[in-house]
């Protein structure tokens, strides 16, 4: 890792843009970087390059926003990590949800962002671990993304995901911790409305683990703080008591009815797609349908009009932001679709979109350059050769 001292200026001089507004890309631009924010981008003929820029050349690059992770737990196992033997590990966190898992969003959160993620949101985390790896990525300590929290996953009593929260049973307890999490910092709420795979395992996918009151009262105490919340759901009734209350994101939501996606597409509530845990060896040997059937989720949602965002949800490997877009691309979505999918629209799920999203002037300079045009090959992604986030300089290539 090479990172430089943060100068005031720096020029990426010669490489294509793809600013991900929707724009057709420029051929040989200039983006200008004045301290951490865009001073300047466009055609190299149109962008001056300012006397006390640092030139970065960028021939042969592609730069565009860094990807944003809508949906992740950086403190958690991967079943996919070949140092770590998930099995074991996440039957630990049944016994003991208490575990220390701090090493993992070191590890982690420097492979997303070497890997092009600038930003993550994390929906779920226990004992407020998200807060401190928050501030060791924020403070530079160590190379990691920007951190969008949740703190404590809200969860009832017989739900799955003790380990990424805290309990709350009856509307008063869950506005309660709703209200913890708002004083703790968190940017965004996180609930848990239905079962899970447990390693691999269904339980109660579709069945409602809280009642409307519970969800409505979260999702009124959050939006009144200006907060977003978003619903772990695979389906069943409480997804539309959960949209008919505002939620603004299903996470998930793969066996979501018909009528639920017709509501889902009126309300312009995001779909929030965690599809890499079906591609995983787990997985395959116990749920060997998944993958296939998540093809088709992906393109009912897409001809539906669904807005969705991608979240690699505790999956980091084999470039698993790129991984997801490859995915995408295979349902029948376009190359720039899925950058938008990856960038911009990831931006705008998590209420960032006036600072992230886009290269454009203002912008926050979080910007990655991959080799090759991914445009053409999706998978030009996985070739990053450069990540900035706030102007500071990660990895250059
Ligand atoms: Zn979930
Ligand atoms: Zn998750």
């Amino acid at each position: 890792m090479n990172r430089r001292r943060r100068t005031m200026r720096k020029a990426l001089v010669g490489g294509m843009i793809l600013d991900a507004t929707g724009a057709p890309p420029v051929s040989r631009g200039t983006l200008v970087i004045n301290g951490d924010k865009i001073e300047a981008v466009g055609q190299k003929d149109d962008v001056p390059i300012p006397p006390d820029s640092e030139i970065i050349d960028a021939h042969g690059l592609t730069l565009m926003p860094g990807l944003i992770n809508t949906h992740d737990h950086l403190a958690h196992p991967d079943p996919t990590d070949p140092l770590t033997d998930y099995q074991t590990e996440y039957a630990r966190l049944e016994e003991d949800p208490d575990r220390d898992l701090f090493p993992y969003a070191i590890r982690y959160g420097r492979q997303e962002l070497l890997d092009g993620v600038t930003t993550v949101r994390v929906v779920g985390q226990r004992g407020g671990v998200d807060f401190r790896y928050k501030r060791a990525f924020d403070s530079n300590l160590a190379p990691g993304p920007r951190i969008i929290p949740s703190g404590a996953a809200i969860n009832s009593t017989h739900g799955t995901a003790e380990r990424l929260g805290v309990l709350a049973d009856g509307v008063d307890a869950v506005r309660k911790a709703v209200r913890q999490n708002l004083r703790d910092g968190a940017q965004v709420i996180k609930i848990f409305l239905t079962g899970a795979y447990r390693s691999g395992v269904a339980y109660h996918l579709t069945t409602p683990m809280f009642s409307r009151e519970e969800i409505t009262v979260a999702v009124e105490e959050a939006h009144r703080f200006g907060v977003k919340v978003i619903a772990h759901a695979f389906g069943g009734p409480s997804v539309r008591w959960a949209v008919e209350a505002g939620i603004d994101s299903i996470e998930h939501a793969d066996l979501i009815t018909d009528d639920d996606l017709d509501l889902i597409v009126s309300r312009g509530t995001y779909i929030g797609l965690t599809l890499l845990w079906f591609f995983t060896d787990l997985y395959r040997k116990r749920t060997p349908e998944k993958a296939e059937a998540a093809v088709q989720t992906v393109r009912r949602f897409h001809e539906a009009g669904a807005k969705l965002v991608l979240g690699g949800d505790c999956i980091h490997g084999d470039h698993a932001m790129v991984r997801h877009l490859e995915i995408l691309t295979q349902c029948g979505i376009s190359p720039m679709n899925a950058v938008l999918i990856g960038t911009k629209r990831g931006a705008e799920a998590c209420g960032i979109a006036e600072r992230r999203g886009t290269l454009e002037v203002g912008k926050d300079a979080d910007i990655i350059g991959v080799r090759g045009d991914p445009l053409e090959d999706i998978s030009a992604l996985r070739n990053v050769r450069l990540v900035m986030k706030g102007g500071e300089i990660y990895s250059n290539a």
